[in-house]
């Protein structure tokens, strides 16, 4: 079985960020007799200076058959390899990593001259990658025994998943495994907490140390190939948004993934709740405005008729008055009310009542034609028309109109003296600035037209001239 290395002769110190590692690497140079030459081995013993590092050191006496024995074997190396070698000679062993290992001291011996090893087993259940530094050592005798540092890279890395299996995210490691060229073959999987196995679907077996492909079944559809070879080409994070359907249910998530040495780390937080949140505020930010539409919107209608309320008519009095103002446009004003409409009602009832005035509500806007036209209901059985750029002649028309479309309905009044229908008195008013200082006089003109039809018999309409007022009956009166 083929083994991934990674050997590192020259500039071992840019290579590596074990500080033990480092440091030894600076002791075996400065106990070398010589550039070129090798430390003794006495000055290098596992009871001097190599003490602090002896747990995870190997220490590997030369055999006369060119194969070496394990002369002393610290307690790290033996825990993390889960076997105890001392004793043993390494070509014994006869497989893959033996071989390497030989390889390894053979070349240190002849170069004379450490090496900083990197390589992956799967022969070992808990480590999968050792960090080595092999140093060769000549003994009183001119033999070459070989001691090696042993970092076991993944022990570090099961600490590490048991620490993201609390983060919340999900989170994968990846390396590059690289062909002869350099190019990018292979993910190779150095970290994956429970969370990101759970999500990519883990296939049995372990995940740590297997090729992404192989050890997720959802691999392919998490689709992360691309970014995570872009992120290790580009050594620059990438960030965005993934959706994911997982038993039927779509999730979302942030994605983020960054370059670390030779590879990655693809983190997943799942953002599906936070997104429903988002979500459910806004809808109910849009139901909150659509609420406040229809409050304003029943705060300037009138309940009864569906008109413009009282309330609206002030406002919108005030805006138009102010704009026959600027322009110079004429503003027209129609005041109405029910003739003994007080009779109506006792006779009639207040139901039917009010019936009536939405018939009249409903007549007064079927007859205004203009959009910039107002309707309200200004209160009781008094309704007003607002016309923008419409004159003292135009209003008068307009409620001839009404009159004509109010006898066309023909509403029954057994109470009114003409015996039959209901009618109305109107007064009428065009905005004039210099009698009206405001909204508030013209509409005292208007009302003044309509006490004057209603002084002078009702169904009849007032005209408020700049000077006078002018009542005419009407002429449907006895049809
Ligand atoms: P006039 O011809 O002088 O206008 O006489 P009137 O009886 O119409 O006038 P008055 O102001 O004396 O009485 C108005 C009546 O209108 C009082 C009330 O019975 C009726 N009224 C006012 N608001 C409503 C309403 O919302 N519904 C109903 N059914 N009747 C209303
Ligand atoms: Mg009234
Ligand atoms: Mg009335």
């Amino acid at each position: 079985m083929a083994i991934w290395h990674q050997e590192v002769w020259t500039s071992i110190e840019q290579s590596v960020d074990s500080p033990d590692i480092l440091a030894l690497l600076r002791l075996w140079q400065s106990l070398r007799p010589a550039e070129g030459a090798m430390p003794a081995l006495a000055s290098f013993s596992i009871d001097g200076p190599l003490a602090a590092f002896a747990a995870q050191v190997t220490v590997f006496e030369p055999e006369e058959d060119g194969d070496y024995r394990v002369y002393y074997c610290g307690d790290e190396v033996r825990r993390d390899s889960a076997s105890d070698p001392s004793g043993q000679r390494v070509g014994q062993t006869g497989d893959a990593l033996a071989s390497l290992q030989l390889q390894h001291f053979q070349a240190v011996t002849s170069r004379a001259q450490p090496v900083y090893v990197r390589h992956f087993s799967r022969r070992n259940p808990c480590v999968l990658t050792w960090e080595r530094l092999v140093m060769p050592l000549r003994d009183d005798d001119g033999r070459v025994w070989i001691v090696a540092f042993n970092q076991a890279t993944e022990a570090r890395a099961r600490l590490l998943e048991t620490v993201l299996d609390g983060s919340g995210e999900a989170v994968l490691v990846l390396r590059s495994l690289r062909g002869p060229r350099g190019e990018l073959q292979h993910w190779l999987v150095t970290v994956a907490n429970t969370a990101f196995s759970r999500l990519a679907g883990a296939l049995p077996g372990r995940q740590v140390g297997a090729l992404a492909h192989e050890a997720f079944a959802g691999w392919p559809s998490l689709a992360l190939d691309a970014d995570c070879r872009a992120v290790v080409g580009n050594r620059a994070a990438l960030q965005r948004d993934l959706s994911l359907t997982v038993d039927q249910q779509t999730l979302h998530f942030a994605l983020q993934i960054t370059p670390l040495l030779d590879g990655c780390v693809v983190r997943l937080s799942d953002v599906t709740a936070a997104r429903a949140q988002e979500q459910a505020l806004r809808d109910s930010a849009r139901q909150l405005q659509a609420d406040n539409e229809e409050l304003r919107q029943q705060a300037w209608l009138d309940g009864l008729t569906g008109l413009l309320n009282r309330r609206a008519l002030d406002t919108i009095l005030e805006r138009e008055v102010a704009r026959a103002q600027r322009l110079g446009e004429p503003l027209a004003l129609v005041m109405c009310d029910i003739d003994h409409f007080k009779a109506f009602n006792d006779f009639y009832g207040h139901l039917i009542g009010d019936d009536c005035l939405r018939e009249v509500g409903q007549v007064l806007g079927s007859v205004v034609q203009r959009a910039t036209d107002m309707v309200a209901r200004y209160g009781g059985e008094e309704f007003t028309l607002v016309l923008p750029n419409t004159d003292l002649e135009g209003g008068l028309e307009l409620v001839q109109r009404i009159q004509q479309s109010l006898h066309d309905r023909g509403l029954p009044d057994a109470t009114s003296p003409n015996g039959k229908l209901l009618t109305l008195s109107f007064g009428v008013a065009q905005y004039n600035p210099r009698l009206d200082t405001g909204a508030k006089t013209f509409l005292e003109r208007a009302d003044a037209a309509l006490y004057r039809a209603k002084h002078q018999g009702r169904n009849r309409v007032g005209a408020a001239f700049s000077e006078s007022f002018e009542v005419s009956q009407s002429s449907l009166t006895e049809a």
